[in-house]
């Protein structure tokens, strides 16, 4: 029995309404928490924005919050084992990737620490006498919404930046995965934090989620989820004029050139495809392969899927866990159905939700761009592999997508390397690799795979105001009247 967290209290919904958290891989009920209603949203808006609109939180220095974002960071490395566990069995993936995720996030919040006390401005000259500077100051109260896939990671690429920056929060993690930002509540009521300035709330995306978009005393709604729900708080920024940032969808290409190291683009092609159940924004769905070495990477990519094995995440020798839920399980099987009676199944296709919710990875062949599973982000592990003859093709194939999230290319040449990626419309590129994520660079997509971009110095710059200041060094009168 877990509880929210809103102005440094855990509390359940006034409503008394609950949910059944369940674990993926067993289905079984792992917990229950409770399911916030408009009234409990608002109560933690109206705390956020008395924490931040107050003084507790503001007379805290660059240093204090720095102070603050490593302690976090210090509590999840302490509590790290627990952590893991919690997220395997709600979000059901494998060890070895949960230990991965709170590890990255722990680095998250240290990498925002540093940044707190680095937040700057500049001072420019202007041809009036007068001393011009700018400076950037907190955006205010901000509506943190996160998905399931990575739920302890989006916790910290969203609270990280934004408290550094001076920010009060809201934040609700996925209904379906909301074990660790609770656990996060925890330690982090454990420390020296002003009272409202982090809260975290549990429900629905229509209820909750809605009531926290659209309340107007927050200043700013970052988001990270699918597409069509990124489109819908789009309309609900812009109506109430908030400053908004979107982490949406991908369909993301992965460019396999003749001239590649084919072990290491097989090796890095399947981790694209199937890394966290293929659940992620970023997975590489769509492989696009050079005709003259097709048949050969199809059948040593079949050949080592076959390496993958499926089962319960708290297994440590499972590779790939289950889909997070029954509805999520539905969609990807019904994705499946639509590849069988599209292209070729060539590996995996079946699916078990008896135990828990466990599709094997799945590899269609002869795709062609035009089939809905070349087209449809379908966020499981089922992979299009499609040809191409030349570059040109392969660049115009790899930008035939309304997405523009991630990309991947293959090959030796470094010129090719520089004279594709430049043609590529995404934000985020790997090259003779794929996923690895840092904290330093920029995350985001172009076209429907969202705006703004999160981590990395361009991620704390969506959490920022900037005002300028001009002070006149004249101290006599114009005598403009
Ligand atoms: P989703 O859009 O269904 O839900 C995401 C979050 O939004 C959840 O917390 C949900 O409760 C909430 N929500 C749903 N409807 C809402 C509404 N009307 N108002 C306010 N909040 C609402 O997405 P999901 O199924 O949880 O996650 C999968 C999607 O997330 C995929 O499309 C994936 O590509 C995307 N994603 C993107 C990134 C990125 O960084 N670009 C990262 C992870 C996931």
């Amino acid at each position: 029995m877990y509880k929210m967290y809103i102005n440094g209290a855990f509390v359940d919904s006034v409503s008394k309404k609950t949910r059944n958290i369940l674990n993926p891989a067993t289905k079984e009920v792992i917990a229950t928490v409770p399911e916030a209603q408009i009234e409990d949203v608002n109560s933690a808006v109206d705390a956020a924005r008395a924490a931040f609109d107050g003084s507790a939180w503001k007379s805290k220095t660059a240093q204090d919050r720095q102070k603050i974002l490593f302690s976090i960071a210090g509590k999840i490395r302490e509590n790290f084992e627990d952590l893991v566990k919690l997220e395997v069995k709600n979000n059901g993936k494998p060890v070895r990737e949960a230990e991965f995720d709170i590890d990255d996030a722990a680095s998250c919040f240290e990498f925002y620490a540093g940044l707190t006390t680095k937040i700057h401005g500049e001072t420019m000259n202007v041809p009036g006498n007068s001393f011009s500077y700018v400076t950037r100051e907190a955006i205010g109260v901000c509506a943190q919404i996160i998905p399931w896939n990575f739920p302890f990671l989006m916790c910290a690429w969203k609270l990280g930046p934004a408290i550094a920056a001076g920010n009060t929060v809201v934040l609700k993690p996925s209904e379906v995965t909301p074990l660790t930002a609770l656990f996060l509540a925890k330690l982090i009521d454990e420390l020296d934090i002003p009272k409202g300035v982090i809260n975290i709330v549990t429900g629905d995306g229509p209820i909750a989620g809605n009531a926290l978009v659209s309340n107007t005393k927050i200043d700013k709604i970052a988001f990270t989820g699918g597409t069509s729900t990124g489109k819908y708080i789009g309309k609900i920024a812009a109506e109430n004029l908030k400053k908004v940032t979107l982490e949406l969808g991908g369909k993301n290409p992965v460019v396999i050139f003749d001239d590649c190291k084919m072990d290491l683009a097989i090796d890095w092609g399947l981790f694209a495809a199937f890394a966290n159940s293929g659940q992620v924004c970023t997975a590489g769905s769509r492989i696009l392969i050079q005709d003259t070495i097709y048949d050969e990477f199809v059948k040593q990519f079949v050949e080592r899927a076959k390496n993958i094995k499926v089962g319960d995440g708290s297994n440590a020798e499972i590779t790939m866990g289950p889909i997070v839920s029954q509805n999520h399980f539905d969609k990807v099987k019904a994705y499946i159905e639509v590849g069988k009676g599209e292209a070729t199944l060539a590996f995996g296709g079946n699916s078990d939700d008896s135990k828990g919710f466990f599709i094997e990875p799945t590899i269609f062949t002869n795709v062609t761009p035009n089939m809905r599973i070349a087209r449809e982000e379908i966020f499981g592990p089922v992979v299009a592999l499609l040809k191409f003859s030349t570059e040109e093709e392969a660049i115009a194939m790899a930008n035939d997508t309304e997405y523009g999230l991630g990309y991947g290319l293959f090959t030796q040449d470094v010129t090719r390397v520089h004279r594709v990626m430049p043609k590529i419309r995404a934000g985020i590129g790997w090259v003779n690799f794929y996923h690895p994520t840092f904290n330093e660079m920029p995350w985001g997509g172009y076209k429907h795979s969202g705006t703004g971009r999160e981590l990395g110095l361009y991620g704390i710059e969506n959490y920022l105001e900037v005002k300028q200041v001009n002070i006149n060094l004249d101290t006599d009168p114009v005598g403009w009247y």
